[in-house]
């Protein structure tokens, strides 16, 4: 071993040490549906107005640190309850790793049920609290005795539920993330980063808990590219999580770009809308395929099953044919055996089930 990796070794916290990057894919030359992007662009008008915008961007000066125009059209767009504090990160990404230097650290546990978004769990590792998931049932819905059992034991300064859930697709039962809500002893996050596409939301619960923030995103309904997440709440709350937020975390161009989107909402809608209706058609498609089970979804994506020890071999197969999935199997445990598609627009779907049959066999 040379210096630099024994230094490595001995400054580099051992919970960082021990991590992996995350792994994003490289897309190349395929057709990409591994990321739950949106893949329309914008009308011409809407794009040529954008382009307006941005040359009298003042490039030179620092963002206004409270973002104030956007978020005042984030409050309209989205019909944020009155009364609420907003917050904007740099994707919701960066809100959960506010979320946890303002309550988790060392000696505080996250929990969530599991499988779902990674990120919870990656970021509780770089904060240094214990990340405790809660298996969900084979269905993938809550097993409520479990989660109240675990939050009862854990004492959790933070539970993430996102709603509907990520890799599994579903949207827990209302009743019972009611009950963990009430049970949760400290904040509990709603996860809305597909609200766009899903049957029901928490925004308009809030004022009934004071423990309950509802976190979103631009990315999933169309502007990825931005970085922009939000979350809703109390005030008292936003303004302790503010604290710890850099100053400038919301760049001169997004808040600009997504104020121009934003203004253009029905744009937006439409397309989400479209991509609704194709969820339907792929998951019909996809059920009729032999060997194969579909899991519902209120997202942009659909989880589904292979025959036991198939998974790895059709994603490599469908990736030699230019069509990039995600592959959850390699996580193990509920997820063996299971790819999740993003749904895209009619025509790539359809390649992706013209590659898929092939595939199969
Ligand atoms: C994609 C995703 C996010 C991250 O969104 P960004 O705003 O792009 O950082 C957060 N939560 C869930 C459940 C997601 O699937």
């Amino acid at each position: 071993m040379n210096n630099k990796t024994d230094r490595i070794n001995q400054w580099v916290r051992p919970e960082i040490r021990q991590l992996s990057a995350y792994h994003v894919a490289d897309p190349a030359d395929c057709i990409k549906l591994d990321a739950m992007e949106n893949p329309y662009g914008w009308p011409e008008a809407m794009l040529e107005e954008w382009q307006q915008l941005t040359w009298s961007a003042k490039l030179n000066r620092y963002p206004d640190p409270a973002a104030s125009s956007l978020v005042q059209t984030i409050r309209k767009t989205f019909n944020t309850p009155d009364g609420m504090g907003i917050l904007l990160g740099n994707g919701s990404d960066e809100i959960i790793q506010m979320l946890m230097m303002t309550v988790a650290g060392k000696d505080r546990t996250v929990l969530a049920p599991e499988p779902t978004f990674v990120m919870y769990d990656m970021i509780s590792r770089y904060t240094g609290s214990s990340f405790i998931g809660v298996p969900l049932k084979d269905d993938f819905s809550l097993d409520l005795p479990a989660m109240l059992a675990a939050i009862d034991q854990h004492q959790p300064a933070l539970v993430f539920l996102a709603y509907p859930n990520n890799p599994t697709g579903n949207l827990f039962e209302r009743s019972k993330v009611e009950q963990i809500i009430q049970a949760s002893p400290g904040l509990i996050i709603l996860d809305e980063a597909y609200a766009a596409f899903a049957s029901d939301s928490f925004m308009q619960d809030l004022d009934q808990y004071d423990n309950l923030l509802v976190m979103r995103t631009v990315s999933k309904m169309g502007l990825a590219g931005l970085r922009l997440g939000y979350l809703v709440g109390p005030t008292p709350w936003i303004e302790e999580i503010n604290k710890v937020r850099m100053p400038y975390n919301i760049n001169v161009l997004t808040q600009i770009t997504v104020d121009h989107a934003l203004r253009h909402i029905d744009v937006l809608t439409e397309q989400t809308a479209k991509l609704t209706r194709q969820r339907g058609l792929l998951s019909s498609e996809l059920e009729a395929l032999s060997g194969i089970t579909v899991y519902p979804s209120e997202a942009n994506f659909i989880l589904f099953r292979t025959e036991p020890g198939q998974a790895d071999r059709i994603h490599q197969a469908l990736l030699d044919k230019h069509v990039l999935i995600k592959n959850l199997s390699p996580a193990g445990g509920a997820l063996s055996d299971c790819l999740r598609v993003t749904v895209s627009t009619a025509e790539e779907n359809r390649q992706f089930i013209e590659v898929l049959q092939t595939c199969l066999n």
